[in-house]
């Protein structure tokens, strides 16, 4: 090629899509692409860009949108390569665009759903709708699906390379999270520690080939099989009773990061399966290595440091939240340090070299332990909290003082953007045989009692919230409505962005929370936004479209106005000078029409036992009381459930599992009959409530 010509193509594009390798990645920073999940290996999603600063931002408008009527929840981080922005959707469909325009140039459906549906694998549909992201290596896309599958596929055809089965069939193990790629190696791990007995793993393949190059096993598996390394049989001296039949759990389901520094990986790793560590390990024991970062040889899986945030953990708290990489000075020492921030409302900073604890102090409200202990690395607990003889209420809850929202951390202010919300959970098994107890394979299955009860709407907090991690103290936060706000981006504007459940995507100065700029994208936003430029010009994108877990409709969530159906789906991006004009939507519904017939007779006593049924398995979709919240229909103002023969077709016939609704096939008539009768009783509690 003449030099000039090679001079304008690196001019125009930086790396081109053939290229994008780790030194691509690494590099990122050079040029105006997101090349992965976290935009470098860092993960810590900052953006040089400054062309949309605290000055200019005033002036951001929308540049171009793309609706997306077909999709329901939309979590993912897009990516944006030589001019094309790829992201996966709803049920892990891939789709790419032309980011300059939103001009959709080709989309890649896996069947994800189908092929749970063909497995038989119905009650976890829903929960599995969720993708958080892809990634990209040398002119292909990685995608993983509900049903355990990662797909490699052609980034300029949208034609599938490969597909490898990373899970087993009959195991309830699905993919929500983004892969990640380095060495030719893309790794993929893993969720579903609530739905059965299982093991979490990851495994990482040739980029090329799809051929396995190795897996590394979360919790020891049944010592009489032999362990698969040294590292499962020191995890196994720290479990006790016969834990491998409730599978442990341990699921990689969100953070992995690759160091290319020290050419590791760093695996956040997931809960107990179940929750409750006396059925899981009688008698107690660290639990190694559940709710704990790992390193691992990032060529050949081999163990090489691991720190545990949460020994013998029994809260469904988990590590699986962003794993950063960061240069601190800390004590006039420059230092290679992780920061992380898990359920469990502690932030850490952790030294990468051997994974010893420098720093851990709380960000959030937590009565589960008192502090962590620098000189031993462990938690001081409340015995208390262990809800060893009484129910215990603890915060945080389950969905975590931070979960898997994007945090993102700007090296020119020093300070770490965390999504926090403050929420409590009950714990309590005081009706469950625990010497007994048994997983249930595909269902809701934790070890505990009635712990997702709601809460009134006004219990909990939630925030964005500025940390700084050398002195390990709030700068600045700003409180939000509700709770399960997006994740954030921060930018060399002096800008951090998120997007809120309230549906508004908001700039704030980085330095001291102000707010400067809010755009109303008509749903709620859980996605983070990104950041890139082409041609000199820099945008702003992110996906809306509220969701990303599997039980949804807690009070606190549920007061946005958004319903199933009605609100919209969609792709936004924004710029300086855009001139787009966004389609009108529906404004958030402030009362539901609930279907109430007063000449109905409700039976009391079928819908009390409905009550229960319903609890058990269609809350995680349709709402603690029935208030769903968007993310399914809100069953009181369903005509549809109101039509009994109607209501039996959909619920056990399946005639909505295209829509994504579960077929209950092992309902029984009388169970059905409760629930309907359940469903009636409490449409009319609440259209009473609204007109006594
Ligand atoms: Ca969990």
């Amino acid at each position: 090629m003449p030099h000039f010509l090679l001079l304008l193509s690196l001019l125009i594009s930086g790396y081109s899509y053939a290229e994008i390798n780790n030194k691509a990645i690494a590099n990122a920073d050079q040029d105006g692409g997101w090349y992965s999940y976290g935009r470098t290996y860092s993960e810590q999603r900052f953006s040089p860009e400054r062309a949309i600063n605290d000055k200019t931002v005033s002036q951001l408008k929308l540049d171009w949108s793309l609706e997306l009527p077909t999709m329901k929840s939309l979590n993912a981080t897009p990516l944006v390569v030589d001019g094309v922005m790829y992201f996966s959707g709803t049920h892990s469909v891939v789709i790419a665009v032309n980011a300059l325009t939103g001009e959709e140039l080709w989309r890649y459906d896996p069947q994800s759903l189908a092929a749970l549906q063909k497995n038989r694998r119905q009650e976890t549909m829903m929960s599995w709708g969720s993708s958080r992201g892809i990634a990209f290596w040398k002119g292909r896309i990685f995608v993983g699906t509900a049903d355990g599958r990662l797909i490699a596929i052609d980034a300029k055809s949208g034609n599938k390379a490969w597909s490898a089965q990373t899970t087993e069939i009959d195991e309830p193990l699905g993919i929500t999270g983004a892969p990640r790629v380095f060495n030719d190696t893309v790794i993929i791990g893993n969720g579903g520690s609530e739905f059965g007995p299982v093991r979490g793993y990851v495994t990482a393949y040739d980029t090329h080939t799809g051929k396995q190059r190795w897996r590394f096993y979360i919790v020891p598996g049944n010592p009489a099989d032999g362990f698969e390394n040294k590292a499962m049989a020191m995890a196994a001296k720290t479990w006790k009773g016969e834990w491998w039949k409730y599978g442990g759990g341990g699921t990689v389901w969100n953070a992995i990061t690759y160091d290319p520094e020290y050419n590791r990986v760093y695996l956040g790793t997931g809960n107990g399966a179940p929750w409750n560590q006396k059925i899981r390990s009688p008698g107690g024991g660290d639990n190694l290595f559940l709710c704990s970062i790992v390193a691992l040889d990032a060529d050949t899986g081999e163990y090489v440091w691991h720190y545990q945030t949460n020994p013998g953990e029994t809260w469904d708290y988990n590590s699986a939240m962003d794993i950063m990489l960061a240069d601190l000075e800390l004590d006039q020492q420059p230092r290679k340090v992780i920061m992380h921030a898990p359920k469990n409302g502690f932030f850490y900073i952790i030294d990468r070299e051997d994974g010893k604890l420098i720093s851990a102090e709380k960000f959030s409200k937590v009565t589960w332990a008192e502090k962590i202990d620098l000189e031993t690395g462990r938690p001081v607990e409340n015995p208390e909290a262990r809800y060893l003889e009484e129910p215990a209420l603890v915060w945080p809850s389950g969905y975590g003082a931070h979960n898997w929202h994007a945090m993102s951390y700007s090296p020119d202010t020093g300070l770490v953007y965390i999504p926090t919300q403050e929420i409590p959970s009950l714990f309590n098994d005081d009706e469950l045989n625990l010497d007994n107890w048994q997983s249930t394979m595909f269902r809701w299955s934790v070890g505990t009692n009635k712990v997702m009860q709601d809460f009134p709407a006004d219990v909990g907090s939630s925030s964005l919230q500025a940390w700084d991690p050398v002195t390990q103290k709030a700068i600045w936060q700003n409180p939000l409505p509700g709770a399960w706000n997006g994740g954030t981006l921060a930018t060399a504007g002096n800008l951090v962005f998120q997007g809120t459940a309230e549906g508004n995507l908001i700039a704030y100065k980085a330095d001291n929370g102000d707010e400067l700029w809010r755009f109303p994208v008509g749903v709620g936003i859980s996605a983070p936004p990104i950041s890139y430029s082409i041609n000199g010009k820099q945008y702003i994108s992110v996906l809306a479209g509220w969701g990303g877990a599997t039980y949804f409709g807690l009070s606190l969530f549920a007061q946005h106005g958004w319903e199933y159906g009605v609100h919209p789906r969609r792709l936004l991006t924004f710029s300086l000078d855009g001139k787009a004009e966004l389609p009108a939507a529906v404004a958030p519904v402030t009362s539901l029409n609930y279907v109430n017939d007063a000449e109905l007779i409700i039976d009391d006593k079928k819908a009390e036992r409905g009550k229960a049924a319903f609890a058990e398995t269609c809350f995680y979709c349709h709402g603690y009381g029935m208030v769903a919240g968007g993310g399914a229909p809100d069953l009181r103002a369903s005509k549809m459930a109101a039509n009994k023969g109607l209501f039996e077709k959909i619920v056990r016939g399946g005639l909505l599992q295209k829509r994504g609704m579960p077929a209950f096939s092992g309902f029984t008539d009388q169970q059905i009959d409760d629930l309907y009768w359940y469903v009636r009783w409490r449409a009319r509690e609440s259209a009473t409530a609204l007109n006594p």
